[in-house]
């Protein structure tokens, strides 16, 4: 089939498809599902490249799409290249054989309604996660004033504890002390009490 023929029928099979523009990011989302699901991509690792606005081609290297390319436009040159792996290179390539894989890819396509949806999700930026609240240099050295703080009013606390222990114990030395004196008194009288009885008796 000569190419014009093969591209008006084409259109005419899927006119929908034949106006259906996307960016490129999206065409190559779309090429790249495409490939998986049609091609062993990992076997044929294939190029895509963008290139003006006119037309595209397919070589051994991949494949060139001109620039927010039509749903048409990509199944069609995604489909020479199924036909170069089913079918070996041969110089007559728009033939019924390859309108036969147009259609599977068209059909696959609208089956997965052109992957808006996914796409619409994948191109939504993620929201930003909540900034993590650093604390600025006034907050840090509030911190530790009040840190600091705490810690003179404790130590003042037990040294005044202390203090008071002491005290205590200063009491009961004097206590002490006040009655080794009477008893010392004592004593002595006493001792002097008995010299004197014995000395008289
Ligand atoms: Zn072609």
């Amino acid at each position: 089939m000569p190419y014009l023929k093969f591209y008006q029928k084409e259109r005419k099979l899927f006119p929908e498809e034949a106006i259906m523009r996307v960016s490129d990011k999206r065409a190559e989302i779309i090429f790249r599902k495409l490939e998986r699901h049609f091609i062993d991509s990992r076997r044929y690792p294939f190029g895509l490249r963008f290139y003006g606005n006119g037309g595209g081609s397919c070589g051994s290297w991949g494949i060139r799409l001109p620039h927010n390319p039509t749903i048409l436009f990509i199944c069609h040159e995604l489909s020479h290249r199924i036909h170069q792996i089913k079918y070996g290179s041969t110089k007559r390539h728009h033939t019924k054989k390859l309108m036969t894989i147009i259609k599977r890819l068209i059909t696959y396509c609208q089956k997965k309604n052109y992957w808006k949806e996914e796409i619409e999700r994948r191109m939504t930026p993620k929201p930003e996660p909540l900034p993590k609240l650093e604390p600025t240099k006034l907050q840090i050295m509030e911190a530790k004033l009040g840190k600091e703080t705490l810690a003179v009013k404790r130590m003042k606390e037990r040294i005044k504890a202390t203090q008071r222990k002491m005290e205590n114990q200063e009491e009961r030395l004097k206590k002490h002390e006040r009655l080794v004196g009477y008893y010392e008194k004592l004593f002595q009288e006493r001792v002097l009490d008995s010299r004197n009885s014995s000395t008289f008796q």
